[in-house]
């Protein structure tokens, strides 16, 4: 048995891939996860709730490097891209 926390390694197995404009990383055999979700829980030390999202500071989905992420929750997130897009009404 592994021990529980197996999972929390900053190069999980190593493969990275792109799927519908994110990379993620594979965790497990069979198992991928948001590369930015993942980076975060990395710095976190625990897995993201659901509510929890993950912001790119500087819009590009793909780079996740610490400095570019943000932990929101998923109402303040949403916000944030509401009005970031300049929407005025
Ligand atoms: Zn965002």
């Amino acid at each position: 048995m592994a021990p529980r926390s197996s999972w929390f390694k900053p190069k999980p197995i190593g493969s990275v891939r792109m799927k519908n404009g994110y990379r993620y990383v594979k965790v497990a055999e069979g198992r991928w996860e948001y590369e930015h979700r993942f980076v975060m829980e990395c710095l976190l030390g625990r897995k993201l709730a659901t509510w929890e999202e993950v912001h790119h500071k500087d819009e590009v989905k793909v780079n996740n490097v610490l400095g570019n992420l943000e932990l929101k929750d998923s109402v303040e997130h949403g916000r944030y891209h509401y009005y970031a897009v300049g929407v005025t009404t």
